[in-house]
């Protein structure tokens, strides 16, 4: 969505516009009133337009609530990518005023220290009071402008604080985004963009990469007889065993309901077999206990498929053969670790694939 195609230059004239109109609000500088007041004085959102005059009819101003109340209403479509445009566009502007406002800063200091050193020579010299007069009035406006500034300094700290929450929100929330709520592994998304890239960078001659796929065996006879949420304490207790027996740069996710993935980007596949054996025969010997009476339920096992990666193939190919894998041991009796064999399109390493004949 292209929401914002002013020119750099009438931006930033809406710019100067929309500060002025920020800064009387009780609302705090944020890009949230950022948002709202920029749109405002472009014209470019007619019902914000009319529900901000509707509220600051005689005086009145926005507080923080109205603020977000408003954003929310007119606003809160925006979509990532323009969301964050806002936020960077409106620390930048914090940064040039802040910086502004110490050169000014500065300057009303400097003028003010001259102008009372004038006073007292001109006071000691007994001047007329008209010329009196107009100095209080240039020292007292200078004093205004002085406390302005430091107002507005301090409200920019404060804004420069209530952005940094900002950001670390955001970036919180991103991160939550790839993370599984029940066991606290990378969940799918998190694994399919491990592998994206890790296939993106693959050095030729180098082992693996090599794939685990892991699903618990007769899981459904588990939740019948034991319930959901012991279910759900199997769950954790073997990705707690998966995130024990994977280091460094392997990847371990919870790839689906009971299904779990584990990507070992240096390993080959003999390697791969003998991590799964390892997980295979420790959950075998593990035993999960019911959280009210203490007692062990049934073993639990689990079966694997393992693959190492093959030049030129694609992510779904590669997945694809470790689940065929895994499927074999399934079918062979479960609580066991199969290979696949190499990919159907196996290549010599560098060689560029042949075009299809058109
Ligand atoms: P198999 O050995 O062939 O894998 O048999 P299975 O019973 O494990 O396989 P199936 O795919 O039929 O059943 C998987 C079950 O996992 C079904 C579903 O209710 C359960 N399940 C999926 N996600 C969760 C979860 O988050 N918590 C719990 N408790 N159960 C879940
Ligand atoms: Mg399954
Ligand atoms: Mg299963």
């Amino acid at each position: 969505m292209m929401k914002y195609q002013e020119t750099v230059r009438q931006s930033a004239e809406y710019l100067r516009l929309t500060l002025p109109l920020m800064s009387r609000q009780d609302a705090g500088l944020h890009p949230v009133s950022y948002a709202i007041w920029y749109e405002y004085v472009a014209g470019i959102n007619k019902p914000l337009k009319i529900a901000i005059d509707e509220l600051t009819r005689n005086g009145m101003v926005l507080d923080e609530a109205a603020t977000d109340d408003l954003f929310r209403r007119y606003i809160a479509e925006l979509d990532e990518a323009t969301a964050q445009r806002v936020t960077a566009e409106f620390q930048k502007v914090l940064a040039d005023i802040s910086q502004s406002a110490a050169q000014a800063g500065n300057e009303a200091n400097r003028f003010g220290n001259t102008l009372a050193h004038w006073s007292e020579d001109q006071g000691e010299a007994a001047a007329d009071a008209a010329a009196d007069k107009g100095i209080d009035e240039l020292l007292s406006g200078t004093r205004e402008m002085q406390s302005a500034i430091a107002t507005l300094n301090v409200r920019l700290d404060e804004s420069r604080a209530e952005i940094q929450k900002l950001r670390q929100e955001v970036e919180q929330a991103r991160e939550a985004a790839f993370v599984d709520g029940l066991t606290g592994l990378v969940n799918r998304r998190g694994f399919d963009m491990a592998l994206a890239a890790c296939l993106s960078e693959i050095e030729t001659g180098g082992p693996g990469p090599s794939l685990l796929l892991a699903d618990i065996d007769f899981f459904k006879q588990v939740n019948d007889t034991y319930g959901h949420l012991l279910g759900d304490k199997v769950i954790r207790a073997v990705a707690q065993i998966l995130k024990a027996n994977v280091k460094g740069k392997d990847t371990a996710a919870r790839y689906g309901g009971e299904e779990f993935a584990v990507l070992l980007p240096e390993t080959t596949l003999d390697g791969a077999r003998v991590v799964a054996e390892k997980i295979r025969t420790t959950i075998e010997g593990s035993r999960v206990r019911r959280s009210n009476n203490n007692q062990e339920i049934a073993q639990i096992t689990v079966s694997f498929g393992v693959a190492s990666y093959c030049a030129g193939e694609t992510a779904s190919e590669f997945i694809e053969r470790a689940d065929k894998a895994l499927y074999v041991s399934k079918k062979q009796g479960r609580n066991r670790v199969s290979l696949s064999p190499a990919g159907p399109k196996r290549r010599k390493a560098g060689r560029v694939p042949k075009p299809l004949a058109v």
